[in-house]
């Protein structure tokens, strides 16, 4: 199988201006992301893996440094065309006004192409079609996020970007989802960044690893040596449970 990179992030630094100071967010991340693959971004809370999670598909800009998908500058592609590719689902879903198939159907829409049967992608992360015409504000957590990631498939997207999309999920759900996700890697070359504080959930789904700390990279590489033989301080103190995040 071929080792594509799909993501190439590239000493990219990210700077928040708050009074007289400057803060990094993201201070010079490097990473390269396969295609095919789960890449598991970790670190304790406020280390900078949303705002990552949030550049790789420009809702956050980057102040220095560049990312390629596909050996392309982001910079350089459509908006609009890198969000149908770059598909996100965050921590907490934001619905567009309308039905739970309103919602799957909203991208297609937009790009006036034959519209799929929102059931397929229902079906797929486990909801029956009744849901479809529910206002998906009034479904549990769990569901929505189900509703979330089954919108992000419609659009056919070639990289999903997860933002601990299981926290809201009981463990059947959760095991469900970790199915459907790197079954569309093996089957159809799916590209995902999937941030998550679950080390179990990393060492089940991903292949490779990025630590964060303090907007800072701390380990890459392959997931198994990571859990095996972290390289530094930072990311033994990770595994063990030392490395405190900020609030
Ligand atoms: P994580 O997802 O790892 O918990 P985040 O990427 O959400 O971390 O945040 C990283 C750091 O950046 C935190 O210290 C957070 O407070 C800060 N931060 C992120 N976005 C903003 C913002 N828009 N305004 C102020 N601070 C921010
Ligand atoms: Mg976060």
């Amino acid at each position: 199988m071929s080792d594509k990179v799909k993501i190439k992030v590239e000493n990219i630094s990210l700077l928040l201006e708050e009074n007289e100071n400057t803060q990094k967010i993201l201070d010079n991340v490097s990473l390269k992301i396969h295609e095919g693959q789960v890449h598991a971004l970790l670190g304790p809370s406020g280390s900078g893996k949303s705002t990552l999670l949030y550049t790789l598909n420009r809702l956050r800009q980057i102040n220095e440094g560049n990312i390629y998908i596909d050996n392309i500058e982001t910079r350089s592609l459509n908006i609009l065309e890198m969000r149908r590719r770059v598909g996100l689902v965050m921590q907490k879903a934001i619905f567009f006004p309308g039905t739970v198939c309103d919602n799957i159907l909203y991208g297609p829409r937009l790009i006036k192409e034959e519209l799929p049967d929102p059931n397929h992608y229902l079906q797929f992360v486990g909801l029956s079609s009744d849901f479809g015409n529910r206002d998906p504000n009034t479904l549990s957590g769990g569901q929505q996020q189900r509703v979330s990631i089954a919108r992000a498939l419609a659009n056919h997207p070639e990289v999903l970007l997860l933002d601990e999309p299981t926290s809201a999920l009981d463990a059947q759900a959760c095991e469900h989802l970790e199915e459907v996700v790197t079954n569309l890697c093996k089957e159809q070359r799916l590209t995902v960044v999937w941030v998550t504080h679950d080390l179990h959930q990393a060492q089940r789904v991903a292949e490779n690893v990025t630590l964060l700390y303090q907007g800072k990279v701390q380990e890459n590489g392959k997931a198994a040596d990571f859990f095996e033989h972290p390289l530094t301080p930072e990311g033994r103190a990770y595994l063990e449970g030392r490395l405190g995040g900020v609030e």
